[in-house]
Protein backbone atom coordinates (compact mmCIF):
# COMPACT_ATOMS: atom_id res chain seq x y z
CA UNK A 1 0.00 0.00 0.00
CA UNK A 2 1.73 3.41 -1.10
CA UNK A 3 1.84 5.93 1.77
CA UNK A 4 1.07 9.55 2.15
CA UNK A 5 4.23 11.53 0.91
CA UNK A 6 6.49 13.22 3.53
CA UNK A 7 7.65 16.12 0.76
CA UNK A 8 5.11 18.13 -1.06
CA UNK A 9 6.81 19.42 -3.41
CA UNK A 10 5.46 19.09 -7.08
CA UNK A 11 2.72 16.29 -5.43
CA UNK A 12 -0.50 16.47 -7.54
CA UNK A 13 -3.46 16.82 -4.82
CA UNK A 14 -7.11 16.40 -5.75
CA UNK A 15 -9.48 18.07 -3.17
CA UNK A 16 -13.00 16.33 -3.51
CA UNK A 17 -15.52 18.76 -1.51
CA UNK A 18 -15.13 22.81 -1.72
CA UNK A 19 -15.72 23.88 1.92
CA UNK A 20 -13.76 25.09 4.79
CA UNK A 21 -11.40 22.03 5.82
CA UNK A 22 -10.41 21.78 1.75
CA UNK A 23 -10.15 25.37 1.29
CA UNK A 24 -7.76 25.28 4.79
CA UNK A 25 -5.69 22.23 3.36
CA UNK A 26 -5.58 23.83 -0.25
CA UNK A 27 -4.00 27.03 1.37
CA UNK A 28 -1.20 24.68 3.46
CA UNK A 29 -0.60 22.21 0.97
CA UNK A 30 -0.01 24.74 -2.20
CA UNK A 31 2.06 26.71 0.48
CA UNK A 32 4.53 23.62 0.46
CA UNK A 33 5.04 23.28 -3.04
CA UNK A 34 1.69 20.46 -4.45
CA UNK A 35 -0.07 21.21 -7.05
CA UNK A 36 -3.54 21.36 -5.65
CA UNK A 37 -6.76 20.66 -7.38
CA UNK A 38 -10.45 21.03 -5.93
CA UNK A 39 -13.24 19.68 -7.66
CA UNK A 40 -17.14 20.22 -6.27
CA UNK A 41 -20.20 18.95 -8.59
CA UNK A 42 -21.59 21.99 -7.29
CA UNK A 43 -21.83 24.52 -9.74
CA UNK A 44 -20.18 27.56 -9.53
CA UNK A 45 -23.37 30.05 -8.52
CA UNK A 46 -23.52 27.45 -5.42
CA UNK A 47 -20.33 28.12 -4.26
CA UNK A 48 -20.60 31.74 -3.27
CA UNK A 49 -16.80 33.23 -3.50
CA UNK A 50 -15.55 29.96 -2.56
CA UNK A 51 -13.75 29.49 -6.03
CA UNK A 52 -12.41 33.02 -5.87
CA UNK A 53 -10.62 32.03 -2.02
CA UNK A 54 -9.40 28.40 -3.46
CA UNK A 55 -7.66 30.52 -6.77
CA UNK A 56 -6.07 33.06 -4.39
CA UNK A 57 -4.11 30.34 -2.56
CA UNK A 58 -2.96 28.78 -5.87
CA UNK A 59 -5.33 26.17 -6.66
CA UNK A 60 -7.66 25.21 -9.66
CA UNK A 61 -10.69 24.44 -9.39
CA UNK A 62 -13.07 22.57 -11.36
CA UNK A 63 -17.01 23.05 -10.71
CA UNK A 64 -19.65 20.99 -11.85
CA UNK A 65 -18.69 17.49 -11.37
CA UNK A 66 -15.30 15.32 -11.35
CA UNK A 67 -13.40 14.88 -14.27
CA UNK A 68 -10.42 11.92 -14.61
CA UNK A 69 -8.09 14.27 -13.19
CA UNK A 70 -9.28 13.45 -9.96
CA UNK A 71 -7.60 9.94 -10.67
CA UNK A 72 -4.46 11.40 -12.09
CA UNK A 73 -3.07 12.53 -8.41
CA UNK A 74 -0.77 11.27 -5.91
CA UNK A 75 -2.99 11.67 -3.58
CA UNK A 76 -7.06 12.38 -3.25
CA UNK A 77 -8.22 14.33 -0.14
CA UNK A 78 -12.29 13.97 0.43
CA UNK A 79 -13.97 16.54 2.73
CA UNK A 80 -16.11 14.73 5.49
CA UNK A 81 -19.25 15.17 4.09
CA UNK A 82 -18.22 13.23 0.74
CA UNK A 83 -18.88 9.27 1.29
CA UNK A 84 -16.19 6.67 0.78
CA UNK A 85 -18.95 5.28 -1.46
CA UNK A 86 -18.97 7.85 -3.75
CA UNK A 87 -18.46 6.09 -7.19
CA UNK A 88 -15.28 8.70 -8.04
CA UNK A 89 -13.96 7.89 -4.64
CA UNK A 90 -13.97 4.27 -5.16
CA UNK A 91 -12.60 4.79 -8.96
CA UNK A 92 -9.53 6.27 -7.15
CA UNK A 93 -9.38 3.75 -4.90
CA UNK A 94 -9.34 0.52 -6.99
CA UNK A 95 -6.67 2.69 -9.30
CA UNK A 96 -4.47 2.61 -6.39
CA UNK A 97 -4.87 6.48 -5.57
CA UNK A 98 -4.18 7.19 -1.70
CA UNK A 99 -7.55 7.92 -0.34
CA UNK A 100 -7.32 10.26 2.78
CA UNK A 101 -8.56 13.20 4.79
CA UNK A 102 -7.46 16.38 6.14
CA UNK A 103 -7.21 15.19 9.41
CA UNK A 104 -4.57 12.58 8.63
CA UNK A 105 -2.38 15.21 6.69
CA UNK A 106 -2.55 17.19 9.71
CA UNK A 107 -1.31 14.58 11.94
CA UNK A 108 1.25 14.14 9.81
CA UNK A 109 1.92 18.12 9.86
CA UNK A 110 1.71 18.50 13.43
CA UNK A 111 4.49 19.00 15.71
CA UNK A 112 2.78 18.66 18.51
CA UNK A 113 0.45 15.52 20.50
CA UNK A 114 -3.36 15.55 19.75
CA UNK A 115 -6.04 14.82 21.81
CA UNK A 116 -8.22 13.50 20.23
CA UNK A 117 -11.97 12.74 21.17
CA UNK A 118 -15.18 11.08 19.18
CA UNK A 119 -18.11 9.91 19.81
CA UNK A 120 -21.84 10.65 18.88
CA UNK A 121 -23.03 12.76 21.27
CA UNK A 122 -20.84 15.07 23.74
CA UNK A 123 -17.67 15.26 21.51
CA UNK A 124 -17.54 19.32 21.63
CA UNK A 125 -18.86 19.82 25.03
CA UNK A 126 -15.97 17.27 26.63
CA UNK A 127 -13.37 18.78 24.00
CA UNK A 128 -14.32 22.38 25.10
CA UNK A 129 -14.23 21.19 28.49
CA UNK A 130 -10.96 19.59 27.98
CA UNK A 131 -9.38 22.75 26.30
CA UNK A 132 -10.60 24.56 29.14
CA UNK A 133 -8.70 22.59 31.82
CA UNK A 134 -5.32 22.75 30.05
CA UNK A 135 -5.41 26.27 30.16
CA UNK A 136 -3.18 28.19 28.12
CA UNK A 137 -1.40 25.40 27.42
CA UNK A 138 -3.91 24.16 24.63
CA UNK A 139 -5.45 24.66 21.44
CA UNK A 140 -8.86 23.43 20.46
CA UNK A 141 -9.75 22.72 16.69
CA UNK A 142 -11.45 20.35 14.46
CA UNK A 143 -14.67 19.45 14.11
CA UNK A 144 -15.59 21.85 16.42
CA UNK A 145 -14.62 25.20 14.57
CA UNK A 146 -11.63 25.89 12.99
CA UNK A 147 -10.02 22.94 10.60
CA UNK A 148 -7.17 21.05 12.23
CA UNK A 149 -4.78 21.51 9.32
CA UNK A 150 -5.10 25.15 10.23
CA UNK A 151 -4.54 25.35 13.75
CA UNK A 152 -1.57 22.96 13.58
CA UNK A 153 0.11 24.68 11.18
CA UNK A 154 -0.31 28.36 12.76
CA UNK A 155 2.12 29.39 15.65
CA UNK A 156 1.91 26.84 18.56
CA UNK A 157 4.57 28.88 20.76
CA UNK A 158 3.80 28.04 24.35
CA UNK A 159 1.40 25.17 23.36
CA UNK A 160 1.79 21.65 24.64
CA UNK A 161 -1.56 19.99 23.39
CA UNK A 162 -3.97 20.46 20.62
CA UNK A 163 -7.22 19.07 21.24
CA UNK A 164 -9.47 17.77 18.17
CA UNK A 165 -13.15 17.41 18.29
CA UNK A 166 -13.13 14.01 15.26
CA UNK A 167 -16.40 12.74 13.88
CA UNK A 168 -16.67 9.29 12.30
CA UNK A 169 -16.68 11.01 8.58
CA UNK A 170 -12.95 12.03 9.33
CA UNK A 171 -12.06 8.86 10.78
CA UNK A 172 -12.81 7.03 7.21
CA UNK A 173 -9.66 7.83 5.86
CA UNK A 174 -7.02 7.70 8.02
CA UNK A 175 -4.11 6.12 7.15
CA UNK A 176 -2.09 6.43 10.71
CA UNK A 177 -3.36 9.03 12.55
CA UNK A 178 -2.18 8.77 15.83
CA UNK A 179 -3.54 10.79 18.53
CA UNK A 180 -1.77 10.66 21.94
CA UNK A 181 -4.89 10.53 24.02
CA UNK A 182 -8.08 9.58 21.85
CA UNK A 183 -11.40 9.02 23.77
CA UNK A 184 -15.04 7.73 22.50
CA UNK A 185 -17.68 9.28 24.38
CA UNK A 186 -20.89 6.96 23.00
CA UNK A 187 -22.02 5.28 20.18
CA UNK A 188 -25.48 5.26 19.28
CA UNK A 189 -27.79 5.50 16.51
CA UNK A 190 -26.59 8.19 14.20
CA UNK A 191 -25.76 9.56 10.40
CA UNK A 192 -27.21 6.18 9.64
CA UNK A 193 -28.18 7.90 6.08
CA UNK A 194 -24.63 7.81 5.76
CA UNK A 195 -22.91 4.39 7.31
CA UNK A 196 -24.58 1.25 5.45
CA UNK A 197 -24.91 0.06 9.42
CA UNK A 198 -24.62 0.28 13.06
CA UNK A 199 -21.81 -1.88 13.10
CA UNK A 200 -19.91 -0.21 9.91
CA UNK A 201 -20.61 3.55 12.03
CA UNK A 202 -18.87 1.59 15.22
CA UNK A 203 -15.99 0.41 13.02
CA UNK A 204 -15.63 3.83 11.92
CA UNK A 205 -15.11 4.96 15.51
CA UNK A 206 -12.80 2.64 16.65
CA UNK A 207 -10.33 3.89 13.97
CA UNK A 208 -9.63 6.52 16.32
CA UNK A 209 -7.70 3.70 18.25
CA UNK A 210 -6.44 2.04 15.43
CA UNK A 211 -2.53 3.45 14.91
CA UNK A 212 -1.72 4.26 18.88
CA UNK A 213 0.52 2.39 20.91
CA UNK A 214 1.17 1.75 24.58
CA UNK A 215 2.91 4.91 25.25
CA UNK A 216 -0.18 6.72 24.26
CA UNK A 217 -4.13 6.62 26.10
CA UNK A 218 -7.36 5.17 25.21
CA UNK A 219 -10.15 6.37 26.98
CA UNK A 220 -13.84 4.69 27.04
CA UNK A 221 -17.15 5.34 28.86
CA UNK A 222 -18.27 2.22 30.69
CA UNK A 223 -22.08 3.56 30.96
CA UNK A 224 -21.99 2.99 27.18
CA UNK A 225 -22.32 -0.42 25.59
CA UNK A 226 -20.55 0.66 22.33
CA UNK A 227 -17.87 2.26 23.68
CA UNK A 228 -17.27 -0.80 26.09
CA UNK A 229 -16.91 -2.77 22.69
CA UNK A 230 -14.54 -0.45 21.15
CA UNK A 231 -12.57 -0.85 24.68
CA UNK A 232 -12.39 -4.31 24.32
CA UNK A 233 -11.08 -4.37 20.86
CA UNK A 234 -8.43 -2.24 21.78
CA UNK A 235 -7.48 -4.73 24.96
CA UNK A 236 -7.04 -6.96 22.80
CA UNK A 237 -5.17 -5.73 20.02
CA UNK A 238 -7.97 -6.50 17.59
CA UNK A 239 -9.71 -3.59 15.70
CA UNK A 240 -11.64 -4.67 12.62
CA UNK A 241 -10.17 -3.99 9.45
CA UNK A 242 -11.18 -1.09 7.54
CA UNK A 243 -11.16 -2.12 4.05
CA UNK A 244 -8.54 -0.47 1.27
CA UNK A 245 -6.71 0.79 4.73
CA UNK A 246 -3.27 -0.25 6.86
CA UNK A 247 -4.13 -2.64 9.38
CA UNK A 248 -4.44 -1.82 13.17
CA UNK A 249 -1.85 -2.12 14.95
CA UNK A 250 -2.00 -5.17 17.50
CA UNK A 251 -0.25 -4.18 20.69
CA UNK A 252 -2.78 -0.91 21.21
CA UNK A 253 -2.74 2.30 23.76
CA UNK A 254 -3.49 1.84 27.69
CA UNK A 255 -6.51 1.49 28.02
CA UNK A 256 -9.24 3.24 30.79
CA UNK A 257 -12.22 3.50 31.50
CA UNK A 258 -14.77 6.41 32.75
CA UNK A 259 -18.15 5.71 34.39
CA UNK A 260 -21.05 8.05 36.33
CA UNK A 261 -22.41 5.15 37.95
CA UNK A 262 -19.96 2.82 38.98
CA UNK A 263 -16.33 2.31 40.47
CA UNK A 264 -14.27 1.48 37.36
CA UNK A 265 -10.54 -0.66 37.70
CA UNK A 266 -8.40 2.15 36.30
CA UNK A 267 -9.64 5.66 35.09
CA UNK A 268 -12.26 7.99 37.32
CA UNK A 269 -15.98 7.60 38.27
CA UNK A 270 -18.31 9.74 40.01
CA UNK A 271 -19.49 8.64 43.73
CA UNK A 272 -20.39 10.70 46.76
CA UNK A 273 -20.20 13.69 44.45
CA UNK A 274 -16.70 13.52 44.23
CA UNK A 275 -14.65 12.55 40.94
CA UNK A 276 -12.54 9.68 41.98
CA UNK A 277 -9.27 8.81 39.69
CA UNK A 278 -7.19 5.66 39.97
CA UNK A 279 -4.39 5.42 37.47
CA UNK A 280 -2.37 2.86 36.51
CA UNK A 281 0.04 1.74 39.32
CA UNK A 282 -1.76 4.22 41.52
CA UNK A 283 -4.45 3.41 44.54
CA UNK A 284 -7.88 5.38 44.26
CA UNK A 285 -8.15 8.61 45.11
CA UNK A 286 -10.95 11.43 45.24
CA UNK A 287 -9.97 14.64 42.73
CA UNK A 288 -12.62 16.58 42.41
CA UNK A 289 -15.85 17.61 44.57
CA UNK A 290 -18.98 17.54 42.04
CA UNK A 291 -20.47 21.32 42.44
CA UNK A 292 -21.35 22.79 38.83
CA UNK A 293 -24.53 24.22 38.44
CA UNK A 294 -23.41 25.83 35.02
CA UNK A 295 -23.05 21.64 33.38
CA UNK A 296 -26.53 20.67 34.24
CA UNK A 297 -28.14 17.09 33.26
CA UNK A 298 -26.22 13.59 33.78
CA UNK A 299 -25.01 13.97 30.07
CA UNK A 300 -22.96 17.25 31.27
CA UNK A 301 -21.64 14.92 34.53
CA UNK A 302 -20.14 12.33 32.66
CA UNK A 303 -18.80 14.58 29.64
CA UNK A 304 -16.84 16.67 32.84
CA UNK A 305 -15.80 13.47 34.22
CA UNK A 306 -14.45 11.97 30.63
CA UNK A 307 -12.55 15.84 30.20
CA UNK A 308 -11.22 15.69 34.00
CA UNK A 309 -9.85 11.94 33.14
CA UNK A 310 -8.17 13.10 29.90
CA UNK A 311 -6.77 16.54 31.80
CA UNK A 312 -5.60 13.96 34.68
CA UNK A 313 -3.96 12.07 32.30
CA UNK A 314 -1.70 14.66 30.81
CA UNK A 315 -0.64 15.44 34.06
CA UNK A 316 -2.98 19.00 34.95
CA UNK A 317 -3.38 20.12 38.42
CA UNK A 318 -6.79 19.19 39.77
CA UNK A 319 -7.75 22.52 41.18
CA UNK A 320 -6.87 23.74 37.31
CA UNK A 321 -9.33 21.62 36.43
CA UNK A 322 -11.90 22.56 38.87
CA UNK A 323 -11.14 26.45 38.32
CA UNK A 324 -11.91 25.60 34.69
CA UNK A 325 -15.31 23.61 35.20
CA UNK A 326 -16.57 26.58 37.77
CA UNK A 327 -15.83 29.39 35.03
CA UNK A 328 -16.80 27.20 31.88
CA UNK A 329 -19.58 28.79 29.87
CA UNK A 330 -21.71 26.31 27.76
CA UNK A 331 -21.69 26.36 24.16
CA UNK A 332 -24.28 27.40 22.29
CA UNK A 333 -27.46 25.52 20.93
CA UNK A 334 -26.62 23.00 23.92
CA UNK A 335 -29.46 23.54 26.20
CA UNK A 336 -28.72 27.13 26.53
CA UNK A 337 -31.41 29.13 28.21
CA UNK A 338 -32.80 32.31 26.21
CA UNK A 339 -35.50 33.86 27.82
CA UNK A 340 -38.37 32.88 30.51
CA UNK A 341 -41.29 34.05 30.71
CA UNK A 342 -43.54 33.76 33.65
CA UNK A 343 -41.60 30.75 35.05
CA UNK A 344 -41.65 29.58 31.36
CA UNK A 345 -38.20 28.65 30.26
CA UNK A 346 -36.81 28.58 26.73
CA UNK A 347 -34.11 26.32 25.78
CA UNK A 348 -32.14 26.02 22.76
CA UNK A 349 -30.71 22.41 22.30
CA UNK A 350 -30.68 22.87 18.33
CA UNK A 351 -27.39 20.87 18.44
CA UNK A 352 -29.52 17.63 19.63
CA UNK A 353 -30.20 15.80 16.42
CA UNK A 354 -30.23 12.47 17.71
CA UNK A 355 -32.76 10.56 20.06
CA UNK A 356 -29.70 9.82 22.45
CA UNK A 357 -29.18 13.60 22.95
CA UNK A 358 -33.03 14.61 22.99
CA UNK A 359 -33.57 11.81 26.14
CA UNK A 360 -30.25 12.95 28.05
CA UNK A 361 -31.85 17.10 27.44
CA UNK A 362 -35.02 15.73 28.49
CA UNK A 363 -33.58 14.13 31.34
CA UNK A 364 -32.27 17.31 32.36
CA UNK A 365 -35.84 19.28 33.85
CA UNK A 366 -37.30 18.68 36.96
CA UNK A 367 -40.40 20.76 34.97
CA UNK A 368 -42.70 19.17 32.51
CA UNK A 369 -41.29 19.98 29.08
CA UNK A 370 -42.70 21.40 26.34
CA UNK A 371 -40.62 19.79 23.46
CA UNK A 372 -40.52 21.63 20.15
CA UNK A 373 -38.83 18.36 17.79
CA UNK A 374 -38.80 17.89 13.87
CA UNK A 375 -37.02 18.89 10.58
CA UNK A 376 -35.44 16.49 8.42
CA UNK A 377 -34.98 13.06 8.86
CA UNK A 378 -31.24 11.07 9.22
CA UNK A 379 -32.67 7.96 9.59
CA UNK A 380 -32.80 7.90 12.56
CA UNK A 381 -34.95 5.12 15.05
CA UNK A 382 -38.40 6.97 15.33
CA UNK A 383 -40.21 4.21 17.01
CA UNK A 384 -37.61 4.67 19.71
CA UNK A 385 -37.98 8.49 19.72
CA UNK A 386 -41.88 8.19 19.69
CA UNK A 387 -41.22 6.18 23.24
CA UNK A 388 -38.64 8.49 24.77
CA UNK A 389 -40.98 11.20 24.09
CA UNK A 390 -44.03 9.88 25.86
CA UNK A 391 -42.33 9.18 28.23
CA UNK A 392 -40.50 12.50 29.04
CA UNK A 393 -42.63 15.10 27.34
CA UNK A 394 -45.62 17.32 28.84
CA UNK A 395 -46.49 18.09 25.32
CA UNK A 396 -45.08 18.03 21.81
CA UNK A 397 -44.97 20.69 19.16
CA UNK A 398 -44.02 19.38 15.75
CA UNK A 399 -42.20 21.14 12.90
CA UNK A 400 -40.53 20.68 9.67
CA UNK A 401 -41.05 17.53 7.55
CA UNK A 402 -40.24 14.80 9.78
CA UNK A 403 -42.63 15.80 12.51
CA UNK A 404 -45.89 14.39 11.55
CA UNK A 405 -44.26 10.73 11.63
CA UNK A 406 -42.21 11.55 14.90
CA UNK A 407 -45.58 12.89 16.46
CA UNK A 408 -47.66 9.72 14.90
CA UNK A 409 -44.70 7.72 17.10
CA UNK A 410 -44.95 9.47 19.83
CA UNK A 411 -49.08 9.49 20.34
CA UNK A 412 -48.73 6.01 19.78
CA UNK A 413 -47.21 5.62 22.96
CA UNK A 414 -49.44 7.72 25.07
CA UNK A 415 -48.05 11.15 24.35
CA UNK A 416 -50.68 13.59 26.14
CA UNK A 417 -51.05 16.42 24.18
CA UNK A 418 -49.57 17.22 20.18
CA UNK A 419 -49.80 20.18 17.96
CA UNK A 420 -48.05 21.30 14.65
CA UNK A 421 -46.24 24.20 13.74
CA UNK A 422 -46.19 25.39 9.91
CA UNK A 423 -42.95 28.12 11.46
CA UNK A 424 -40.74 28.29 14.05
CA UNK A 425 -42.97 31.38 15.15
CA UNK A 426 -45.94 29.17 15.65
CA UNK A 427 -43.65 26.47 17.35
CA UNK A 428 -42.99 28.82 20.11
CA UNK A 429 -46.11 30.51 20.57
CA UNK A 430 -47.96 27.12 20.65
CA UNK A 431 -45.39 25.83 22.91
CA UNK A 432 -45.33 28.61 25.67
CA UNK A 433 -49.52 28.39 25.39
CA UNK A 434 -49.38 24.56 26.07
CA UNK A 435 -46.93 24.83 29.30
CA UNK A 436 -47.23 24.99 32.86
CA UNK A 437 -45.65 27.62 35.05
CA UNK A 438 -43.19 26.24 36.02
CA UNK A 439 -42.20 25.00 32.70
CA UNK A 440 -39.99 24.08 29.82
CA UNK A 441 -40.17 24.95 26.40
CA UNK A 442 -37.20 22.96 24.84
CA UNK A 443 -36.34 23.06 21.18
CA UNK A 444 -34.36 19.85 21.19
CA UNK A 445 -35.41 18.33 17.50
CA UNK A 446 -33.59 15.12 16.61
CA UNK A 447 -33.58 15.94 13.05
CA UNK A 448 -30.84 17.81 10.80
CA UNK A 449 -32.44 21.56 10.34
CA UNK A 450 -31.75 21.88 6.41
CA UNK A 451 -36.12 21.57 5.22
CA UNK A 452 -36.54 24.85 7.01
CA UNK A 453 -33.02 26.85 7.93
CA UNK A 454 -29.20 27.07 6.75
CA UNK A 455 -27.84 24.79 9.68
CA UNK A 456 -28.46 23.99 13.23
CA UNK A 457 -26.76 27.22 14.54
CA UNK A 458 -29.78 29.22 12.55
CA UNK A 459 -32.28 26.97 13.66
CA UNK A 460 -31.31 27.69 17.37
CA UNK A 461 -30.92 31.80 16.59
CA UNK A 462 -34.16 31.71 14.84
CA UNK A 463 -35.65 30.07 17.75
CA UNK A 464 -33.91 32.29 20.35
CA UNK A 465 -35.62 35.35 18.49
CA UNK A 466 -38.75 34.08 18.25
CA UNK A 467 -38.80 33.53 22.14
CA UNK A 468 -37.63 36.98 22.85
CA UNK A 469 -39.88 38.39 20.53
CA UNK A 470 -42.29 36.53 22.77
CA UNK A 471 -41.03 37.75 25.70
CA UNK A 472 -40.92 41.42 24.50
CA UNK A 473 -44.82 41.53 22.94
CA UNK A 474 -45.62 39.91 26.31
CA UNK A 475 -44.05 42.53 28.19
CA UNK A 476 -45.14 45.62 26.71
CA UNK A 477 -48.51 44.52 26.70
CA UNK A 478 -48.40 44.30 30.51
CA UNK A 479 -47.24 47.81 30.31
CA UNK A 480 -49.95 48.84 28.34
CA UNK A 481 -52.21 47.25 30.33
P1 LIG B 1 -21.46 16.69 19.64
O1 LIG B 1 -20.30 17.61 19.42
O2 LIG B 1 -21.06 15.26 19.77
O3 LIG B 1 -22.62 16.90 18.71
P2 LIG B 1 -22.28 18.41 21.83
O4 LIG B 1 -21.41 18.49 23.02
O5 LIG B 1 -22.22 19.51 20.84
O6 LIG B 1 -22.03 17.01 21.12
O7 LIG B 1 -23.80 18.23 22.29
C1 LIG B 1 -24.84 18.15 21.30
C2 LIG B 1 -26.14 17.76 21.99
O8 LIG B 1 -26.03 16.42 22.48
C3 LIG B 1 -26.41 18.62 23.21
O9 LIG B 1 -27.26 19.64 22.83
C4 LIG B 1 -27.02 17.68 24.25
O10 LIG B 1 -28.42 17.68 24.14
C5 LIG B 1 -26.53 16.31 23.81
N1 LIG B 1 -25.41 15.75 24.60
C6 LIG B 1 -24.25 16.35 24.97
N2 LIG B 1 -23.46 15.50 25.63
C7 LIG B 1 -24.09 14.31 25.65
C8 LIG B 1 -23.79 13.00 26.18
N3 LIG B 1 -22.64 12.77 26.80
N4 LIG B 1 -24.71 12.03 26.03
C9 LIG B 1 -25.88 12.25 25.40
N5 LIG B 1 -26.23 13.44 24.88
C10 LIG B 1 -25.36 14.47 25.00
Amino acid sequence: MKSIPSNWTGQRVAILGLARSGLALARVLAGKGAHVLISDQREAEQLGDLPEQARAVGAQVEMGGHSDRLLNCEVLVISPGVSLYAPIVQQALQRGVIVTGEVEIAYLLCPRPILAITGTNGKSTSCSLLHEALGQGSRLAGNIGVPLVSEVTGDLTGVDYVVAEISSFQLETVHGFRPHLAMLTNVTADHLDRHRSMEEYVQAKARLFAYQTPDDWAIFNADDDQSLTVSEWVSAGKIPQWPGYPAPHTNLARVLHYSVNREVAQGAWFKDNWFWLRLPGQSARPVLRWNFPNLPGPHNLSNALAACLAALCVGTDPEQIERAFASYHRMHHRLEEVGELRGVRFIDDSKATNVSSVESALLTYKEPVVLIAGGRDKGLDLDELGRVLALHCHALVSIGEAGPQIAAHALKYGLRAHQRAGSMQEAVEIAYGLSPSPGVVLLSPACTSFDMFQNAEHRGDVFAACAKGLIQKSLVTKEER
